[in-house]
């Protein structure tokens, strides 16, 4: 389903106070370099894989079926919407509570000093809030995310101060992880990304 307004039976957040100056930061910069988000979700998508895997060494079962080394990116050209979904450990409801929006990171508003200062984007990362690069492209954005503790939720926001959870009840079950879709804003990037995008990405942790 493609949609680009917040379901009206969402329930409603607002974002922490730096966590939306940081997101009104990035959705209006004229920051040209905007291809670290992939960088930013592929190293996020990572990291739930390698939780996921952490836990299957004491807990064989916690894994269940299918590739837990996968991540996707898919393209809808029409739709205009880009997707990477990780077979991660994935996010309860308090998760994407957390995370993406009401507890801001010591780094939060150090980076949006930074950023006041004329800064380099490019570092967001390295403050851990590389999530909210998602909006150097998107205007809207979707997070559907199955935890195994938890039902599928969605998450989803048009960074204009507040986002919404809904329990997932129309989407394709994921089984476990994370859905990012991102609606593209300009039809040139949604260009830009159709050329190299719609294969599946497989990680592999090197053997130290
Ligand atoms: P960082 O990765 O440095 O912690 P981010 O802003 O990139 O900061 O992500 C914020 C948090 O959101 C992560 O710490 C993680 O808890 C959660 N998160 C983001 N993407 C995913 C994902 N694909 N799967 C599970 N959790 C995620
Ligand atoms: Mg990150």
């Amino acid at each position: 389903m493609s949609r680009r307004t917040i379901r009206g039976d969402a329930e409603k957040f607002e974002f922490q106070a730096e966590v939306s100056r940081l997101m009104d930061i990035i959705i209006n910069s004229l920051y040209s370099n905007k291809d670290i988000f992939l960088r930013e979700l592929i190293s996020n998508a990572s990291d739930a894989l390698d939780k996921i895997r952490f836990l299957s060494l004491t807990d064989k079962e916690i894994l269940g079926e299918g590739d837990n080394t996968k991540l996707e990116i898919q393209l809808d050209k029409e739709k205009k919407i880009l997707s990477i979904r990780d077979r991660g450990i994935g996010m309860t409801k308090e998760d994407l509570i957390k995370n993406l929006g009401t507890i801001a990171k010591s780094g939060t508003s150090a980076f949006v000093e930074k950023m006041q200062s004329g800064g380099d984007l490019n570092l967001i990362g390295q403050f851990g809030v590389g999530f909210y690069s998602v909006y150097l492209v998107a205007d809207y954005v979707e997070v559907v995310s199955k935890h195994n503790d938890d039902k599928q939720y969605v998450w989803e926001s048009k960074a204009d101060g507040s986002f919404a959870i809904s329990e997932d009840t129309w989407n394709e079950p994921l089984g476990r992880g994370t859905e990012i879709r991102l609606h593209v804003r300009e039809e040139e990037l949604v260009k830009r990304y159709s050329e190299f995008i719609n294969f599946p990405i497989h990680l592999w942790a090197s053997k130290e």
